[in-house]
């Protein structure tokens, strides 16, 4: 029988639910072909995770515990997947694509003669291999690619999969694992965390997103209250990352953070080609603008024609009334 491999990242001290939402479609795509679905986890306390795994229909769980494992290193974890890799030797090895996925899936691919499709919306298996679809040319085309090979690496974007829980009784298999000091090629020194406490993007269920139509400390405000009644993280376009408005490592796009929550506003955004890039992908997407030919208006969902420092106040009110 053939195994669907997915890599469960963890982030401070959390599963991440784009690792989860890959899991559950590895889940379905197993029931359907007769495959086991398993799961391997790598973490200082990667014991922990076995139950919050297992519920997403994971019938076999590899779990690689180890200190070393306690901030991400690409040396150690590329150690790790290929020992998991070698032993379980699955036909399918998804990921999340993460910031740390990208760091080590080429290595990864070439240390085990693999195929690889990175970066996915969706994929499937086919006769001997994987089919996906790929946003490419700044998300403007779906490219369909093909991977034949009994080996193959996938990464799937965040949102592309619905979280869906389906229970087992997991198997646990603990992988040994050591470490030189010797191999390690490279020293973590220190961990700058640009955006303080705000909700990381890649995981948001909603994310509230500022253009150069935010002027001033007031437009700023109505961004953060917006984004705190919903509970959603903040975004910001490169017209105001650039002018030092919101902090770079907030910029979704081309040159951004690549983003697909449930729901995404875009106040005073006008819809340039970069910026979709990194939000077209968003479940439900909402535009706020003055301009009622912004280009935002052809990707959204719903449109708001009108002044943000109008449109918004309103906005967030009617918001609390629903949620009280
Ligand atoms: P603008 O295009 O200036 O739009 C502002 C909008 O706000 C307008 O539509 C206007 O009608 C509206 N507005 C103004 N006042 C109000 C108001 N009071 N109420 C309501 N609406 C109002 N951009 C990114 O965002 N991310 C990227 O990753 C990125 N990468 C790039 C890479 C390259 C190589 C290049 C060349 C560009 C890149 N850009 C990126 C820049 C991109 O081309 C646009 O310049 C940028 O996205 C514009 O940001 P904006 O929509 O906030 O500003």
């Amino acid at each position: 029988m053939s195994t669907i491999l997915t890599y469960i990242a963890i982030s401070d001290g959390k599963l991440k639910r784009s690792s989860l939402e890959v899991l559950s479609h590895c889940k379905s795509l197993a029931d359907a072909s007769g495959a086991s679905c398993e799961a391997v986890v790598i973490d200082a306390n990667a014991s922990s995770f076995v139950d919050g795994i297992q519920k997403y229909g994971a019938s076999k769980v590899h779990v690689v515990e180890d200190p070393i494992f306690k901030n991400h290193m690409n040396t150690p974890l590329l150690k790790a997947l290929s020992k998991v890799m070698s032993s379980v030797n699955p036909s399918v090895f998804a990921f999340a694509s993460t910031e740390g996925t990208k760091d080590i899936l080429g290595a990864l691919a070439a240390n085990q003669n693999a195929a690889v499709i990175a970066d996915v919306a969706s994929f499937g298996l086919i006769d001997g291999g994987v089919t996906a679809k790929r946003p490419v040319m700044a998300a403007k085309i779906m490219n369909n690619t093909e991977a034949k090979s009994d080996k193959v690496l996938v990464s799937v974007r965040s949102g592309s999969y619905d979280l869906n829980e389906s229970p087992e009784s997991a198997e646990v298999v603990n992988v040994d694992f050591s470490m030189d000091d010797s191999e390690m090629k490279a020293t973590l020194r220190e961990i700058i965390s640009a955006s303080g406490d705000t909700i990381d993007l890649n995981e948001a269920e909603a994310i509230v997103a500022a253009g150069r139509g935010v002027k001033d400390e007031e437009g700023k405000a109505l961004i953060s209250e917006l984004a705190s009644v919903l509970k959603a993280g903040i975004g910001a376009s490169r017209a105001l990352t650039e002018s030092g408005v919101y902090d770079p490592s907030l910029q979704i796009g081309q040159t951004g953070k690549v983003v697909s929550p449930q729901l995404y506003i875009a106040v005073g955004i006008s819809g340039a080609i970069q910026h979709v890039a990194g939000m077209a992908n968003s479940k439900v997407i909402v535009a706020i603008n003055k301009d009622p030919d912004a280009p935002i208006f052809e990707v959204a969902d719903y449109g708001i024609v009108g002044d943000l420092y109008k449109v918004l106040p309103p906005f967030i009110e009617e918001i609390k009334k629903i949620k009280s």
